[in-house]
């Protein structure tokens, strides 16, 4: 394309919200067939709430959130920061300014959750693995929650209270509503959808299964997604990796073409070659049709 047409492509992007770094981002966008998704914030809204909780020890709801609160608030995670309003809001009714126990020596543990000591007791809060990791068994009754969750495509949260599980939270993040028409759109363009997350296997399957993408990488740390966008760039594919969290950072870097998607941490921006400043997932499709108008008027 002349210089010209890069920069016509670029404007029109600009008054759409689609701000498009450079001429090479155009011109590599305009091969893509395939395009890998994060979940959290990118297919789903990225609002997470609340929407079962379960208990399996002789506890109080009451006192079993002042220790799932205690130690989330710590935390930055989204899921964290829908339990804190879920408790807060249940919280109100009883008490203006509800306060919470002060955690000591509080982890995070990337992709896996958190752990802290509250009032002299060791709060474990986070998933599957998290617990494994730390020796815990999970109940049967647990495991069906955790089961059931993950077939609404919903988040299932195990906490344990020194080594033994007190309770299973449930937590929903919608889909973005035009996630399943953009897929197929984008099927009908003969590019592949692929989604890569931190969530576990069954929620991410479930996921996929609700909007029509058949190839899913689950349980995957930052380096992970990033590794998988490489192994399809091997087997062929030009790739877009669309995210909006630093833990897609490695992912955006190492795609062809990275996109961050809406008010995106500055981490993923940065990390970008195309911005996707609305959280709008249709914005694929027109970056991408963008870039193939530009590069085939000079053919
Ligand atoms: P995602 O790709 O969905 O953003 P992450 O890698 O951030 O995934 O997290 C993966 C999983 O780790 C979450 O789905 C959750 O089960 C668990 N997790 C992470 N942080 C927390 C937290 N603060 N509280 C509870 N669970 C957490
Ligand atoms: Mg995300």
């Amino acid at each position: 394309a002349t210089p010209t047409a890069v920069m016509v492509g670029t404007g029109v992007g600009a008054t759409q919200g689609v701000l498009i770094k450079g001429g090479q981002a155009l011109e590599k966008a305009h091969k893509v067939n395939c395009i890998v998704f994060d979940k959290t914030g990118t297919l789903t809204v990225g609002k997470p709430i609340v929407v079962t909780t379960k208990l399996f020890k002789k506890i109080t709801l009451p006192d079993f959130y002042k220790f799932v609160v205690a130690i989330e608030v710590n935390s930055e995670h989204p899921i964290a920061k829908a339990i804190v309003e879920h408790a807060e809001k249940a919280a109100e009714g009883d008490e203006k300014n509800p306060t919470w126990p002060e955690a000591r020596d509080f982890v995070s543990i990337s992709g896996h959750g958190v752990k802290a000591i509250v009032q002299d007791k060791e709060i474990i809060v986070g998933n599957k693995k998290l617990m494994q990791e730390h020796n815990i068994v999970i109940p049967v009754d647990a495991e069906e929650t955790l089961a059931e969750a993950e077939r609404l495509a919903q988040t299932g949260i195990l906490v344990s209270i020194d080594r033994e599980i007190a309770g299973v939270l449930a937590i929903s993040d919608a889909l973005k509503p035009s996630a399943k028409e953009v897929i197929s759109i984008l099927n009908s363009m003969k590019i592949k959808s692929v989604l890569a997350t931190g969530d576990n296997w069954g929620t991410a399957n479930s996921i996929a299964r609700q909007v029509g993408i058949e190839t899913v990488i689950a349980e995957a740390q930052p380096e992970v997604k990033a590794d998988k966008v490489k192994e399809l760039q091997t087997s062929g594919y030009t790739v877009t990796m669309v995210g909006d969290g630093i833990n897609d950072s490695p992912a955006l870097v190492a795609a062809d073409v990275g996109m961050a998607i809406g008010a995106g941490t500055d981490i993923a921006i940065e990390a970008a070659d195309i911005v996707l400043m609305k959280s709008n997932l249709e914005d694929i499709i027109i970056a991408i049709d963008l870039a193939k108008k530009t590069f085939s008027r000079i053919r």
